[in-house]
């Protein structure tokens, strides 16, 4: 077994109270990769106290001296990105290219929000209806809770105290139970950069116990959440009896539009890759492949068969497999539970639909690439996230029935249109209910692009200047404008 990894309290490393700790298991062959220190309510409440008297000095603390911090503790990150990239793969399962993909994208993350600390600017205008001077302050909103899932638990992170910290808030952090290693390690980065105490706390545990003082405890004045919809519903719930700040990251069920006009040499790999990497279990993943049906046969048949060629292995062994393993057992039942579903009420699996063979796959939550048709919207697989490699294709006649499918979900986080058209490109960007809309491409995140959701999907956005702006606090301060007493 590896290291065992502590809280971090006001600065310091330590233990649980209780001593008592959880082991991080490598899903890819169940090996037990690390212990960690599991806190209770008790070590939640100490490091938000600890956050809270941090923040009246880092809020203070100029602009500059903030940023250069960040640009230190991005240049440690990335010295280290080769042995914390293993210990995403370790602990996560996915191959070691896409952890280093997401480490990469964390720093720049980083460095990004290094420089907006010094460009965030109030404003000053003079009174509209008497002799007054009128300045807005931008303020940092104080403690932040920040809580994390396992799918990208450097990335999701780093889209919270970016921005947190460049306009001076403080942070309590969950990182996610089953891959809280590699955040613990990104955040040891700041720590060696010489962060103050308290400034970041780490702390990790139960999501019940540990999640839910961090919410409901009246310290915190924002929660910055990413993860399910059920636990997110929650979250609002609690933060809406003191009126906290939330940012609610949730679920997702993309729609990937294939139109009649559409280039099948640029949809297909697009639609595969969104499909299967990360083995589905991304946000923005696609749930619903829906084809113009003068392309269905040759859409399915050259999807299919890449599929099926996709190679799904242990990440660390093969770094550049397509696929790993799914991260749990729970993740695992969803995907059978949804697929009986779908075969039980008429679906066909094309390709998949099973573990790969082998002993290699054994000991490991590894399943096939699975491609399923004639499928309806009744089913689970088009009704619920799956989070998992199925791609459900169905065929569609015009494009507002193509809109009408794709917005026949709670959730609305993002979609994809192929097409070469123009005004057909633009007619379902506008009518599309979806944060984000990927007009030939399979991906809508960019570090200076809102990302978020809408429906289910949450509220609030990340990244870019609206991500840093959901980390302040406005202030109008009126001043009488007047000839001073000689
Ligand atoms: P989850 O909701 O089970 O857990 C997320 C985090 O919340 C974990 O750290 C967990 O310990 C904590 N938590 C659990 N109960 C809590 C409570 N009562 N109070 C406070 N914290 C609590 O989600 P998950 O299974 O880790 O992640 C998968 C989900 O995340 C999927 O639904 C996926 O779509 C979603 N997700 C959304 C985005 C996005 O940007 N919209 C990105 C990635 C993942």
């Amino acid at each position: 077994m590896g290291k065992e990894y502590q809280l971090l309290i006001n600065g310091l490393w330590k233990e649980s109270e209780s001593g008592e700790t959880f082991d991080v298991v490598n899903p890819a062959n169940m090996d037990v990769v690390a212990r960690c220190a599991k806190a209770g309510q008790e070590e939640t409440v100490q490091a938000l106290e600890a956050a809270q008297k941090a923040f009246e000095t880092w809020r203070f603390t100029p602009a500059r001296e903030r940023s250069n911090l960040m640009h230190k503790a991005a240049a440690i990150f990335r010295q280290r990105i080769d042995t914390i990239a293993r210990l995403l793969t370790l602990e996560h399962g996915k191959p070691l290219q896409d952890s280093f993909k997401e480490l990469a994208f964390s720093a720049d993350v980083i460095d990004y929000y290094a420089e907006e600390a010094r460009r965030l600017l109030g404003s000053h205008f003079e009174g509209d209806a008497g002799p007054t001077h009128s300045f807005v302050f931008q303020q940092p909103l104080g403690v932040v809770a920040a809580i994390t899932p396992w799918n990208f638990p450097v990335d999701l992170l780093s889209w919270k105290v970016g921005p947190g910290l460049a306009v001076g808030c403080t942070f309590v952090v969950k990182p996610p139970s089953q891959a809280p290693l590699a955040a613990i390690e990104f955040l040891r980065c700041f720590e060696d950069a010489c962060f103050p105490p308290g400034v970041i706390n780490i702390v990790t545990g139960s999501g019940s116990v540990v999640g839910a003082e961090m919410v409901t405890h009246p310290i915190s004045r924002k929660i910055a959440f990413t993860g399910s919809t059920q636990t997110g519903l929650w979250i609002a719930e609690q933060a809406a009896k003191q009126l906290k700040h939330v940012s609610l990251e949730l679920g997702g069920s993309a729609p990937f539009v294939v139109c009649k006009d559409a280039d099948l040499d640029l949809a297909v790999p697009q639609a595969l890759r969104r499909s299967f990497s990360h083995t589905g279990q991304i946000c923005i993943s696609v749930n619903r492949i829906f084809v113009h049906e003068d392309l269905a046969d040759e859409f399915i048949r050259r999807f299919a068969e890449s599929a099926s060629k996709l190679r799904v292995a242990n990440g660390l062994k093969e770094p550049d497999a397509d696929m790993g393993p799914m991260i749990d057992q729970n993740g695992l039942n969803t995907v059978l539970d949804h697929l009986q579903d779908a075969i039980a009420n008429g679906a066909e699996v094309v390709t998949g639909g099973k573990p790969p063979a082998g002993e290699e796959y054994e000991h490991g939550y590894f399943f096939l690439p699975t491609v399923l048709t004639k499928v309806t919207r009744d089913m689970k697989v088009m009704r619920e996230e799956t989070f998992g490699p199925i791609a459900p294709i169905s065929t569609f006649r015009t494009i507002d029935e193509a809109v009408e499918m794709a917005n026949d979900t709670p959730y609305g986080l993002a979609a994809y249109v192929f097409t070469n058209d123009l005004d057909t490109a633009m007619y379902m960007a506008e009518r599309i209910e979806a944060g984000g809309i990927g007009v030939n491409v399979n991906d809508i995140t960019d570090i200076r692009g809102p990302f978020g959701g809408m429906k289910m999907s949450g509220v609030g956005r990340e990244l870019g200047k609206v991500g840093l702006d959901s980390y302040l606090e406005t202030k109008h301060v009126r001043v009488l404008r007047r000839k001073p007493r000689e």
